[in-house]
């Protein structure tokens, strides 16, 4: 609670001081994938968050970039002016795309500012209403019954969802079993899965939740070591480990990024300002209904961001590279 407080008075006179910045010019958050899915949740009501913790005074946009798994949106905002009117709202593609593209143009941990870390999110293995599997050892049979004949979507090459099929049908053996269908994000991928135009895919909690408590797909497994026992929909689903996938284990993050070379003070107000917003009720509220943990600890801090960043990278490499998939 204290520690609320200073933070609070510290955005006070840190944004009365803002006569040039933010001023009436927007401050544009990309998204890059499209609309509707769980980086774009995510996005809108982190922008609310902040538009209310820099005082109301602040305009935020969602601009959705989408395409080839983030990479076109974060390459727009590497090489977007520094001036604090464009921020990048990444996820773990941020770590797993150096691996996953040989032919990247911008460097995660050179050409950023980092404003911190904002949440974790698990991911759900779901299918479609139609499919007759309604356990996760029902499902996996009927994958492999009909091998050669699903299909996978997933949110672009690189993509979270990309890369969780990848990891759930190298470690079920069922690699020739699918095919793999990419859409621009989870929004329209999500889309064609209720639609029954394709089988199934690997999303964020945020975004599958509500689907599957409306009945609109069906989910059998979280990706996360254990059961995400205190969700009162997700609980009643097994984790893959618990499955048999021996050390399956995938959490989704996402962070808050400036381009290179915005200028301190204007850092400062954003990093104040994201620090309110994580602890606002309502945002932790949404998010955590949605299966979502807020980021609390020095993760919201700059440094520790890109220390955390720099790790995944470290992590990630090595497995896609085992895996030998390029997106390019
Ligand atoms: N969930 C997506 C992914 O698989 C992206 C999105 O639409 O947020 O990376």
């Amino acid at each position: 609670m204290k520690r609320l407080l200073v933070l609070a008075l510290a955005a006070t006179s840190l944004f009365a001081n803002a006569q040039t910045y933010p001023g009436s010019k927007p401050i544009s958050i990309v998204v890059p994938f499209a609309a509707g899915g769980p980086t774009d949740r995510v996005a809108r009501d982190l922008a609310e968050a902040m538009r209310k913790a820099m005082g109301g005074s602040a305009n935020f946009v969602v601009e959705n970039v989408n395409g080839a798994g983030g990479t076109i949106g974060a390459t727009k905002v590497a090489k977007a002016s520094p001036d604090g009117h464009t921020l990048l709202l990444f996820h773990i593609g941020m770590a797993a795309t150096p691996a996953l593209y040989r032919k990247l143009q911008y460097k995660p941990l050179e050409d950023f500012e980092y404003l911190g870390l904002i949440n974790e999110v698990p991911m759900t293995l779901i299918g479609k209403p139609q499919l007759p599997a309604n356990t996760y050892r029902d499902f996996e049979n009927y994958i492999k019954a009909n091998s050669g004949k699903l299909n996978i979507a997933h949110a672009g090459l690189g993509s979270a969802s990309h890369l969780c099929g990848l990891m759930w049908q190298s470690a079920i053996n069922a690699k020739e079993a699918m095919t793999t269908i990419p859409f621009g994000g989870t929004g329209p991928a999500m889309n064609a899965l209720v639609g029954g135009q394709v089988d199934l895919m690997c999303d964020q909690t945020t975004n599958t939740t509500g689907q599957i408590e409306a009945g609109r797909v069906k989910a059998f497994a979280v990706t996360t070591a254990k059961p995400l026992s205190k969700h009162k929909l997700l609980k009643d689903y097994p984790s893959l480990q618990e499955m048999g996938l021996k050390g399956f284990d995938l959490t989704i993050w996402h962070g808050l990024y400036a381009p290179k070379g915005t200028p301190p003070a204007v850092l400062a107000q954003l990093n104040t300002a994201l620090k309110l917003a994580l602890k606002d009720a309502d945002f932790v509220k949404k998010q955590e209904g949605l299966g979502a943990v807020v980021v609390t600890d020095k993760r919201m801090e700059p440094a520790a961001h890109k220390a955390f960043v720099a790790g995944e990278i470290a992590k990630l490499k090595p497995v896609i590279d085992a895996a030998k998939q390029f997106a390019d």
